[in-house]
């Protein structure tokens, strides 16, 4: 079963880093990718730290937030 984020969309930067933090180390993890679209779509992460790959199943909002949070960063 697919990991569901749980941020929300009118949370900070940094809580919905946190949300999104490696379940093997609990360091941050860098969104690698933003995949899909607002029906189906999900982010790709990688931890910075142990290098865990893992997808998060992202909400149409949800997806709409990261991808503003992806682009501020670059
Ligand atoms: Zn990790």
């Amino acid at each position: 079963m697919a990991e569901v984020a749980t941020f929300r969309t009118d949370d900070v930067d940094a809580l919905v880093e946190a949300s999104l933090s490696c379940p093997l180390c609990l360091h941050a993890t860098t969104v690698v990718a933003l995949e899909g679209d607002s029906e189906d779509g999900h982010a790709r992460c990688c931890c910075t730290v142990c290098g865990h790959e893992r997808t998060v199943e992202l909400l149409p909002e949800q997806l709409l937030r990261l991808s503003l949070m992806v682009a501020t960063a670059q």
